[in-house]
């Protein structure tokens, strides 16, 4: 079936005219139809215009257009609800913006459109990128394509439930403390976290903007390349992306990894760590051997301390981005008797117990008597936790860990416990806090009797150094099969 197959092999198929990119769309339109009422990874969906660009990219090829040209001509792909695509409902998995419709395309949605793709749906998401399993949603919560009975991860949850259930043929996500590598390890897919500055957030709705990165969900690594190739690079109307050449990232993935180095960093291996997911990985790291790369134990001393450092500066920043929504800018609207009463009801109606929880922990880290105390204090463990991985990586090429402590939880496990939540994203923060690049990619799956679940092995890149982490993970990911399982839903 043509949803289920990956962006290189539907792009040969489309080149060679054997497909259609509008038998390609409905391939993945039937599959929504088919399995999304039980997975939820759809906020909603516009099934007309996305047949409508199906169209236009067959013309195109008929005119002479190419993949060569337009690498991902007639793919499509879904986005979340954080990233404005124009004409189309942008709501963050949130009731604030009530029925805000974006006037515009975010740069990497411009991207991919002008790359050929079909841009299609709004993925469901926790409300403002808050959250690590999609339960924050007020359009409902979305489940893992393979346990309907456990959350698929989040805050990008719908990205990577749909791609795990074949629903589209990519997806993009955004990650502020893991968002995209938590999910796509959780669902079984590979998901990629950037160098911060390597992809433009313009156009994505800001949660903490000196952690938020753009970054796709695929199949597989080369697509997860393919991707990269398109969405990055500068961007004038993101001050905070970086002017660095964007090398071709499919060109790196040459399957040679001998004489490669890799950190394993000993504060990893943590008590929480669930032993199915440290045999899976320490499979990973003798696989990795077997393919000729060397591995060492590595220290990175403040690990410790990212989760708490992510949770002051991520609320902080929150709290002064989501300031914008006061109810006459955008989106939904309480009335009351002066400006500060509909601020107020707006706000309290219009935004869910999680992110309220943020704003009220932000604001407190910010307020005079405290930010000594709290914000300027995790400020400066930031720059300690950056300095662990820049000293690392002067002994080695990347760094292997598990992406995630356990295997996707049930629905409701810790929905009532912030922070057993908040430790689910102990092997995540720390990447954002250092502003380099992480991607998870399958390792194995877990014995569970009702249903295997998968695991995720996560790689983490020096600064702009995805060239090389992602042709490890393509090594790594060549020489296993665990990529090419699906879950039951799609069979
Ligand atoms: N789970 C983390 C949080 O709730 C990370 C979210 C994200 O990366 N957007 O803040």
């Amino acid at each position: 079936m043509l949803n289920q197959l990956t962006i290189s092999k539907l792009t040969t198929r489309l080149a060679r005219r054997e497909v259609s990119a509008r038998e390609a769309t409905q391939a993945c339109l039937d599959q929504i139809n088919r399995v999304d009422g039980q997975i939820h990874a759809f906020i909603s969906l516009n099934a007309a215009d996305a047949l409508a660009q199906a169209d236009a990219a067959d013309h195109a090829m008929v005119s002479g257009a190419t993949q060569a040209q337009q690498p991902l001509l007639g793919v499509p792909i879904a986005v979340k609800d954080v990233l404005a695509v124009k004409g189309q409902p942008l709501n963050c998995g949130s009731k604030i913006l009530g029925q805000f419709v974006s006037p515009y395309d975010a740069t990497a949605v411009e991207k991919l459109k002008a790359a050929g793709a079909i841009v299609f749906g709004r993925l469901n998401m926790d409300e403002f990128a808050m959250g690590s399993s999609t339960e924050n949603s007020a359009f409902g919560l979305t489940r893992n394509p393979w346990d309907l009975t456990r959350i698929p991860g989040g805050s990008s949850g719908g990205s990577a439930a749909a791609v795990a259930a074949d629903e589209a043929i990519a997806t993009l996500g955004s990650d502020t403390g893991g968002s995209i590598r938590q999910p796509a390890a959780l669902c079984g897919c590979v998901g990629l976290k950037p160098t911060y500055g390597r992809v433009s957030r313009y156009g994505l709705v800001a949660f903490a903007s000196s952690l938020d990165q753009i970054g796709p969900f695929t199949k597989d690594v080369r697509d997860c390349a393919t991707m990269l190739n398109v969405i990055s690079g500068h961007d004038r109307r993101d001050s905070t992306s970086v002017a660095q050449p964007v090398p071709d990232y499919t060109a790196g993935l040459t399957g040679n990894i001998k004489g490669l180095r890799l950190g394993l960093p000993k504060e990893y291996m943590i008590g929480g760590l669930d032993p199915e997911v440290k045999a899976a990985v320490d499979a990973a790291v003798r696989q990795l051997q077997s393919l000729g790369a060397s591995v060492e134990e590595i220290s990175l001393p403040h690990t410790e301390y990212a989760a708490a450092t992510y949770y002051i500066i991520a609320p902080a920043e929150a709290s002064a981005n989501l300031a914008r929504f006061d109810g006459i800018r955008y989106g939904a609207r309480v009335d009351g008797a002066d400006p500060l009463e509909l601020y107020c009801r707006t706000r309290g109606a219009g935004f869910g117990p999680e992110v309220k929880r943020r704003i009220i922990l932000g604001t407190y880290v910010l307020s005079s008597g405290y930010y000594d105390a709290y914000y300027l204090r995790a400020q400066k463990v930031r720059t300690l936790i950056r300095q662990d991985f820049l000293k690392a990586f002067e002994q080695v090429d990347a760094i292997i860990t598990p992406t995630t402590p356990t295997a996707a939880f049930r629905i409701g496990e810790k929905s009532d416990d912030p922070l057993q939540m908040y430790l689910s994203d102990v092997f995540t923060i720390s990447c954002n806090l250092a502003g380099i690049c992480g991607v998870s990619l399958p390792c194995g799956f877990t014995s569970n009797a009702e249903a295997k679940l998968p695991i995720g092995l996560q790689l983490l890149g020096k600064p702009f150094g995805e060239e090389t982490m992602l042709r490890i993970a393509h090594a790594y990911e060549q020489s296993t099969s665990w990529h090419q399982e699906k879950p039951l839903i799609c069979s």
